[in-house]
């Protein structure tokens, strides 16, 4: 009966240890696969937020070069805006002076022209004088010879000469005549005088309004100046305001194009918090993995990894990672988001934790081991000829390189740990083969 039921008992026990040795291993791949794909997503995350933050630095240097030429030309525009402002004030004294000028002239040319009108009446008024004192005497001779109006005209010549006798009348004639002459003449010396004055006058007059009609022209030519002037100091000011105003836009938008890079930068550094947190978990999750199997005495090797699935192994490939593989960037031809140029991805990135180990994925060997600028620690194993081809694999970012040139490796041999060395936004691995010094998609090489 004891040792029925303790039978019993080892039954149950064996059933349980294999129930949860069952359970076991997959829970733990389990919560690996969980850690992986969220990395995996975070990776995307970071991923997007690098392209946001270089779109939007590009942004900002694409509105910082707009700026600095448009402060260059906002300056040679403040620059102009004072010598505009002298020119036209200039233009406005020169007009003003125009101005006075022709009022000055105008004053003279209108004294000179009522001393014509005054000259010429006079003119008039002696021209009337000579000829009626021409007419009258005319007449007042006819008269006398015809021996009408005896009286009147004579005797107010002749008063107080008593009557006069007929043969007296000539001799009267002659006298009236005379003396009607002398005032003549002097009418008509007055005349000359004033004809000589008119004539003077209107030269004078004339050369006056020369004088009016160039000092007018003069001040055309001020007003046209003085317009240019003011247009041209009115359009630079409204290049100013306009250019103020592009200024004014365009440094909004650099703030906000500064604004969402600050966001991205942030959204980048949470995505890289997170991922470094995943990792370390991971690597935590696999190194109690990897106990568990020890404990459990599974086939486990070791870092060697000989037996191991796909590290080792008879395919013409192994991988060079132990565990399932996720493909997190493939290989192959893209768009650069920011720049719009094709560049190639030429390996496979894997997600997989800071520390892991990357393996050699054939016998072979090592043609470079260093640090490359874009790669970060890289391993590159020469796998000679075969199938045809010659054959190079390259192991990027890891944080640990465990071989050196010219070192021979085999197949399952870590050549290294991954990290995320070089330019990255996490680790992760990334594998690359090179057929006659093409970059092929690995993929297919190692996924099998
Ligand atoms: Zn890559």
């Amino acid at each position: 009966m004891q040792r029925r039921i303790s039978s019993v008992w080892a039954v149950v026990l064996a059933c349980a240890l294999a129930l949860s040795a069952a359970l076991f291993v997959p829970a733990y791949s389990a919560l690996a696969d969980d850690l992986r794909d969220k990395i995996q997503t975070e990776q995307q995350r970071a991923q997007a937020a690098k392209e946001a933050v270089e779109k939007a630095r590009s942004q900002v240097e694409g509105v910082d070069a707009k700026l600095g030429q448009l402060y260059v030309a906002q300056a040679q525009v403040a620059a102009q805006i004072p010598q505009a402002q002298e020119a036209l004030l200039q233009a406005e004294s020169k007009l003003a002076q125009s101005q006075r000028k022709l009022q000055v002239v105008q004053a003279r040319l209108e004294t000179a022209q009522t001393r014509l009108e005054q000259l010429n009446t006079q003119l008039d008024k002696g021209r009337d004088e000579v000829n009626k004192s021409e007419r009258s005497l005319g007449e007042l001779v006819r008269q006398t010879y015809r021996g009408e109006r005896s009286s009147t005209a004579m005797e107010l010549v002749l008063a107080g000469k008593g009557t006069a006798a007929l043969s007296d009348l000539s001799i009267a004639a002659e006298t009236v005549t005379r003396l009607e002459s002398k005032s003549l003449i002097e009418v008509q010396n007055q005349l000359a005088l004033d004809k000589s004055r008119s004539a003077r006058q209107e030269a004078l007059t004339r050369s006056v309004d020369d004088l009016r009609a160039e000092a007018e022209g003069v001040l055309a030519e001020a007003e046209v100046a003085r317009h240019q002037k003011t247009a041209k100091l009115n359009s630079l000011e409204e290049l100013r305001k306009k250019n103020d105003s592009l200024l004014a836009n365009l440094n909004a938008k650099k703030a906000e194009f500064e604004e969402a890079e600050k966001v991205s930068q942030r959204h980048l550094a949470e995505a890289q918090d997170r991922i470094k947190k995943f990792d370390e978990q991971l690597r935590k999750q696999q190194e109690a993995e990897r106990l568990a199997a020890r404990k459990r005495n599974q086939s486990y090797k070791g870092d060697q990894g000989v037996s191991t699935g796909r590290v080792g192994g008879t395919s013409v490939w192994g991988a060079p990672i132990g565990g399932r593989m996720y493909v997190t960037s493939p290989w192959g031809w893209r768009i650069h988001p920011v720049t719009g140029s094709r560049r190639l991805h030429a390996g496979v990135d894997l997600s997989s934790p800071t520390g892991e180990k990357q393996y050699a994925t054939r016998d072979g060997v090592v043609v470079e081991s260093y640090y490359d600028y874009g790669c970060g620690n890289m391993v590159t194993i020469s796998h000679g000829i075969f199938a045809g081809h010659r054959w190079l694999s390259r192991h990027c970012h890891l944080s640990a390189r465990f071989v050196s040139t010219g070192q021979r490796v085999h197949r399952g041999q870590v050549i290294g740990l991954t990290g995320s060395t070089g330019r990255v936004t996490g680790p992760h691995v990334h594998f690359e083969i090179i057929r006659d010094g093409v970059s092929v998609n690995p993929w297919s090489y190692i996924n099998n």
